[in-house]
């Protein structure tokens, strides 16, 4: 489903990811794990497409389709979805009014009609009964004056909607309370199909006892020096990163 080979990528000449090599198969959930700085965040703006970084070398491949040449939002309307980590507030534009303003445009990208009113509000209740989001939320403001826990309510309902191929979770600054992380994982366990597939970055071992992955990679310097399953995660927050450094020696 997403195939990231040899990538390379930085900023203002700066290299921060040296040769990232990763495939994500349908149906999986792969969690990225690393010390601060070693570039997961980084990893998921430029799968995102963030025009702040410059690729220099390397592909990222969506459902055989290289990304490479696609805006960010080209490349969510393909079936990219990433979480924010700093959300826009937008004063004066719901919830519910800004995600029907993404389908529409996405849909419209792909050549499509757009989504009925009945249609797109049947879907709305249907995904909010789902997440357990309370119809007053969907009428607020989009992202003002959001709880930490009411902005990832609204981050996952915007995954449920947008229903993407893979979703890139980065968690990693958020200081995710244990709602929050609750939200997350409820929402990424009742919408993981075999269809899609999840990236999940995250700084701490505790989100993976909600959202249990598939496989664990380590990035370390921008690179991915470990890859395992579930039990390198504990075996991370029990030992560190020191050893794997050692390791590599
Ligand atoms: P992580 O998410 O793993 O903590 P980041 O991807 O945020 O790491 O950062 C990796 C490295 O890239 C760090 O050294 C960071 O300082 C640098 N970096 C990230 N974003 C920028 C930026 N916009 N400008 C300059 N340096 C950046
Ligand atoms: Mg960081
Ligand atoms: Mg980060």
């Amino acid at each position: 489903m997403l195939q990231i080979k040899n990538l390379h990528a930085g900023i203002d000449g700066k290299e921060i990811l040296r040769g990232i090599n990763l495939e994500v198969k349908a149906g999986e959930v792969h969690a990225i794990m690393g010390p601060n700085g070693a570039g997961k965040s980084t990893l998921s703006s430029v799968i995102g497409g963030n025009e702040n970084f410059e690729v220099t070398e390397g592909e990222i491949i969506l459902c055989g389709e290289d990304l490479g040449e696609l805006a960010a939002d080209e490349r969510a309307h393909k079936g990219i979805f990433l979480s924010f980590q700093y959300p826009v507030e937008i004063p004066g534009v719901s919830v519910t009014n800004f995600i029907r303003t993404s389908i529409n445009e996405s849909r419209k990208a792909q050549g499509l009609e757009e989504m009925t009113a009945s249609d797109m509000l049947k879907k709305i209740k249907e995904k909010a009964e789902l997440l357990e989001i309370d119809r007053k939320f969907l009428s607020r403001s989009l992202n003002e004056g959001f709880s930490g826990g009411e902005k990832k309510r609204n981050e996952i309902f915007q995954m449920a909607m947008l229903e993407p191929k893979v979703a890139i979770l980065d968690e990693t600054d958020s200081g995710l309370d244990i709602d929050a992380l609750r939200i997350v994982a409820k929402g990424v366990n009742t919408l993981k199909n075999e269809d899609n597939a999840v990236v999940v970055i995250t700084h701490y071992q505790r989100l993976l006892d909600y959202i249990v992955p598939d496989f664990v990679h380590v990035l370390m310097d921008g690179k991915i020096v470990k890859s395992g399953g579930k039990e390198l995660a504990l075996e991370l927050e029990e030992r560190g990163y020191d050893w794997i450094k050692e390791e590599m020696k």
